[in-house]
């Protein structure tokens, strides 16, 4: 139901934590973050109930180390409330990572030609379709990050707004959208995402709003845009005058 995504210097959990609190009014019924520390393998925390539960387990945002990552507070539509159907959900091996808002409408038939090419499902969300559709295009042509996520966008029916960590560029988070909300925040070395604006005023003013069907790349204080076709497109920046 919230996602907030934040690349930079600083330490991501806290951030993630402290935005994904600012969208607790939209209601949820479970939290997760993932957090990558450069190199390393990405932290995934994820549990039902409130964002409180998430804030003890990682003392507020401390206990989790990196300066990349991205939050999800879950309002259930495919598959019940729990720590394994509450994202961030994964590839196995983690070279996919992502939180969504929305619902993948023909998440079943995705699914079972996802079984049929060898994917193991382990929750009942429409989500992981999405991970695992992303993660087999990925493999299958090797272009890189953008170009498995339009791929992704062409296949998948219904709303989605998608933040996505890949294993192979650990500093950046890509993001794309259809009739889910999305933004983006921009600051001095470092970039947000969010799906509502109150949950990154208190960083910066400047923002951006991705279209409908568009992709954006998300690395440290630089956000470039594509469009389905994988085309570079420009877009203005927004100053947001009014206060949550
Ligand atoms: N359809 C997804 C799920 O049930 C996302 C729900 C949401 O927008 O929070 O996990």
């Amino acid at each position: 139901c919230g996602i907030v995504g934040f690349t930079g210097m600083r330490q991501a959990a806290p951030v993630l934590l402290d935005g994904l609190s600012k969208l607790e009014y939209r209601g949820y019924d479970s939290a997760g973050i993932a957090v990558r520390d450069g190199d390393r393998d990405t932290e995934i925390i994820k549990e039902k109930g409130k964002l409180a539960v998430l804030v003890n387990m990682t003392d507020g945002g401390k206990a989790v180390k990196g300066c990349c990552g991205i939050g999800h507070t879950r309002w259930a539509t495919h598959g019940e409330p729990s720590a394994l159907n509450a994202h961030p959900h994964a590839t196995d091996d983690e070279n996919v990572i992502a939180v969504h808002n929305g619902i993948i409408e023909n998440y079943q038939e995705l699914k079972e030609k996802l079984v049929k090419a060898g994917y193991t499902f382990r929750s009942q969300t429409d989500t992981e379709v999405a991970v695992k559709l992303i993660d087999y295009y990925y493999r299958k042509y090797g272009e890189g990050p953008v170009d498995s996520i339009a791929r992704a966008m062409i296949r998948i029916r219904g709303s989605y707004a998608l933040c996505v960590m890949f294993k192979e560029y650990p500093e950046e988070i890509y993001t794309a959208r259809k009739d889910s909300p999305m933004i983006i925040g921009i600051a001095d070395g470092e970039t947000y995402v969010a799906s509502d604006v109150p949950a990154i005023l208190k960083y910066t003013r400047n923002v951006y709003y991705i279209g409908n069907l568009e992709i954006a790349k998300l690395s440290k204080g630089e956000v470039k845009f594509y469009n389905i076709e994988r085309e570079e497109i420009t877009k203005e920046l927004t100053e947001i005058k009014w206060n949550a």
